[in-house]
């Protein structure tokens, strides 16, 4: 067998988290060779571009206290713009309950509006964002993991009864249709007050009026560019299957055929290395490992010696939101016929499907976005494309009967569905906050582990930046 090549670092999987280690691995001496399953880079950055507009599939809003996705837009030249002209379909969509179209102005008086008064003006939408927000005892969002607030590790549901909330509140105002669990009682309260907090943050950094950013020219345009930047730059369709540990002193040569030079790195790792198993064979020595990719995908790659305990346990069970995003065309604005908002958010199949202004121009409707949920989006991924697309253009049909042939379907990336990706993000059930994730990201051997699931402090891209930085530090501790 050919001797395995050598660097200082491997980081596997070139999602913002990965990209971001990289980075400042390279910046501190270090050699580092990128390994990316996938054609591309970015992970869940992933902009449609063959959608011929600026689509996003995954990561799209960019926090204005996000400081370490913006300086690396700023440091290679990415400009951000303004997000919030192109968010109108949250002001502007109906709501669907059953086969009823309700008007935003009707929801406050409506029969079938179970808020509390002084709550009733609230879309289900809202509620389930402003009771976290409202009610949120974290200081900061760091404080999720203290354990003075362990007690709200308890499920949404209960969280919400807690509160006084009716289950009609509980399943109108967050299982329907949720983003987070498929409903109220399988996702933990401290993970909505986390994400709320961290919102809390973002806002006092927004000048007024600014919901956030994006890049003009699709998110993927800064993964792109951070892995363009790298010295060796990133090694496509490399997936890695296996990674395991020799106690042998033998540090070969790299793959540039130079070979490695005494450097603090080399001298203080000691004996010994990681050896990463790529698909195709091939194997990587490094002194160290960065995994940067979610659980969902590590359950499938194979650790000597293996993860033990709740570290194990973590990467088994850690479950992550299934979402499915199908992108329709509308051939005509139906939506002036009928007299409803172009943007639903349904109970039903469907989901939120958001009126997208992708264009340069923010006042044009240039698709319609239906977010796929939890069970309906799982649903789907036993159709092919082409039947799941038609399954949705059906249900929305059946609710808006104006939408009968002008709805044309143009494509869907299922997260859920994504072998790379395992899910669109982490889902920590009642218990599983304090149960694993204090523990779960600790380096294991020479393998550290980053990615949005392993952040403290943050969430989104911003998340996925957070951990990659804490795992280069973890590294260059060790030296
Ligand atoms: C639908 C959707 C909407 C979102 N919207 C927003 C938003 O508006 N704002 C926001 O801040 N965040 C948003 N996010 C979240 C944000 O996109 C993610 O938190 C972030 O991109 C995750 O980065 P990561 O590096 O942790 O993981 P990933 O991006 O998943 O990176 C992991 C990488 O590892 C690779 N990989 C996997 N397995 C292997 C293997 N065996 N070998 C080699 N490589 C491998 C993958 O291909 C991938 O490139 C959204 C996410 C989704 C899915």
């Amino acid at each position: 067998m050919n001797a395995a090549a050598s660097h200082d670092v491997v980081v596997i999987g070139a999602g913002l988290s990965g990209l971001n280690a990289a980075t400042l691995l390279e910046a501190a001496g270090a050699d580092v060779l990128v390994l990316e399953a996938q054609n591309r880079v970015g992970g869940r950055i992933h902009s449609m571009r063959q959608l011929g507009n600026n689509a996003e599939a995954g990561g799209t809003y960019i926090g204005a206290g996000y400081t370490r996705i913006m300086t690396a837009a700023a440091r290679h030249g990415i400009r951000l713009i303004d997000v919030t002209p192109t968010l109108e379909f949250f002001r502007e969509q109906d709501l669907v309950l059953g086969a009823e179209i309700i008007r935003q102005a009707e929801w406050p008086d409506h029969p079938a509006n179970p808020f509390p008064e002084g709550d009733r003006t609230l879309m289900p939408w809202r509620y389930r964002r402003a009771l976290p927000m409202r009610e949120n005892p974290l200081g900061s969002p760091e404080e999720w993991l203290e354990p003075r607030h362990a007690a709200l590790d308890i499920s949404m549901h209960d969280w919400m009864r807690g509160l006084g909330c009716s289950d009609a509140a509980i399943d109108i105002g967050y299982s329907r249709n949720s983003t987070f669990g498929d409903d109220a009682s399988d996702v933990s309260a401290l993970l909505l007050l986390f994400r709320a907090a961290f919102s809390r943050a973002q806002r006092a950094f927004a000048p007024k009026d600014t919901l956030g950013y994006t890049a003009e020219n699709g998110v993927e345009s800064i993964p792109a560019a951070m892995a363009a930047s790298l010295r060796r730059g990133v090694r496509l369709e490399c997936p890695v299957v296996a990674i395991d540990h020799s106690r042998d002193a033998a540090v070969v040569h790299r793959t540039d055929g130079s070979r490695p030079n005494s450097n603090v790195w080399r001298r203080r790792a000691g004996a010994g290395a990681a050896v990463v198993h790529c698909a195709d064979g091939s194997r990587i020595r490094a002194q160290h490992v960065v995994f940067a990719a979610p659980f969902g995908v590590l359950r499938g790659i194979r650790i000597d010696p293996p993860l033990a305990g709740l570290q194990a346990e973590a990467v088994d069970r850690l479950r992550s939101q299934a979402i499915t995003q199908v992108y329709l065309r509308p051939r005509t604005p139906f939506w002036e016929l009928d007299g409803y908002a172009p943007s639903l958010f349904t109970d039903s199949l469907p989901g939120m499907v958001a009126a997208a202004r992708s264009g340069t121009d923010p006042s044009e409707i240039t698709h319609l976005t239906a977010w796929v949920t939890g069970a309906h989006a799982t649903g789907l991924d036993t159709l092919s494309e082409t039947d799941a697309g038609r399954r949705v253009i059906d249900a929305i049909t059946a609710i808006r009967p104006a939408s009968r042939g002008q709805l044309e379907f143009i494509g869907l990336h299922s997260w859920g569905g994504d072998r790379w990706a395992a899910g669109a993000w982490a889902l920590f059930g009642p218990g599983e906050v304090t149960r694993y994730a204090r523990v779960m990201g600790s380096p294991h051997e020479r393998i550290h582990f980053c990615g949005e699931h392993l952040a403290v402090a943050s969430r989104g891209m911003e998340a996925a930046m957070e951990s990659g930085e804490r795992a280069s530090k973890d590294i260059l501790s060790r030296l």
